[in-house]
């Protein structure tokens, strides 16, 4: 049971009279508490990659003459990697902002899903480097009424974490079905699996079940987020079926009026 937080306000008016007002601000306590997790996330996420950066430049700044050419070089790659982490941390703050607070982005575009999955399997493709097998199941044609950009980057989100937590060798299917009930996205891995405690929160902003891994492979922790923020604006719903060792399913179902023609 959650405990209620009440604000309490006396009015006094002339003679002995009084009027009590009171407000229930739970859920603006929690919104703060929300927000006060969040901006401590932030700031950790943002401070581990400077620290590290800030490290090698300190150390070279000490001993430029000390280390050789390809030493310095793999420094300065190492810190070029810390970078790229803190600009992808970056991007995908702005796109959480822009999907709870900025304009809405047309929703009505008329997107060909066979089309943008030969685009999701090719960045796939490249983000494997060769150690996976991606294969596409088409079962029916169709187009998605929606967001293009928004579409494309929850359906590339699926796919690259597919990659991201399937250890080389393994195999990422990527699918689209359409029938009466509407159509579906699906992402199918026989990677490392996740443990069923934590499928409920996999959607929370930074919530990562190893955050070591994420970490290596280049996560920020939001993608799911966004994923989950996309979907509600398509009224579309996220399904995850996951087995520890074996692979995952990542599915989003979408209603029949989103569905339409390809074009
Ligand atoms: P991250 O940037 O950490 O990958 P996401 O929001 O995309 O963040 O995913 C949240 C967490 O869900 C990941 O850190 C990972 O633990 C888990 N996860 C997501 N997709 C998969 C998958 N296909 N297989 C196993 N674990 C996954």
């Amino acid at each position: 049971r959650r405990e209620r937080a009440l604000q309490v306000q006396i009015i006094r008016f002339a003679g002995n009279r009084r009027m009590v007002l009171s407000r229930d601000i739970s859920k603006l306590q929690r919104l703060e508490n929300m927000r006060r997790d969040f901006v401590a996330n932030v700031s950790h996420e943002m401070r581990t990659p400077l620290t590290v950066v800030g490290g090698f430049l300190e150390t070279l700044i000490d001993g430029l003459d000390d280390f050789s050419r390809d030493e310095v070089l793999h420094f300065l790659s190492l810190a070029h990697e810390q970078s790229s982490r803190m600009r992808h941390l970056i991007e995908d703050l702005l796109a959480l902002s822009a999907l709870e607070t900025g304009a809405p982005a047309p929703l009505e575009e008329g997107v060909d899903v066979p089309a943008l999955m030969q685009t999701v399997r090719r960045e796939a493709e490249s983000l494997s480097a060769g150690r996976h097998t991606v294969t596409l199941v088409l079962e029916g044609g169709g187009g998605l009424r929606g967001s293009a950009r928004e579409l494309h980057s929850a359906f590339s989100n699926l796919a690259s974490n597919a990659v991201r937590y399937t250890p080389a060798g393994g195999h990422v299917e990527l699918g689209w079905r359409v029938d009466a009930e509407g159509g579906e996205y699906w992402v199918r891995d026989d990677g490392i699996g996740i443990d069923p405690e934590h499928i409920p929160r996999l959607t929370e902003r930074f919530y990562r079940v190893d955050r070591g891994r994420s970490r290596e492979t280049g996560g920020t922790g939001l993608g799911l987020a966004i994923v989950k923020h996309i979907l509600n604006r398509h009224q579309a719903v996220l399904r995850v079926d996951s087995e520890p060792g074996k692979g995952s399913r990542f599915s989003m179902r979408f209603p029949p009026a989103r569905i339409g023609d390809e074009s």
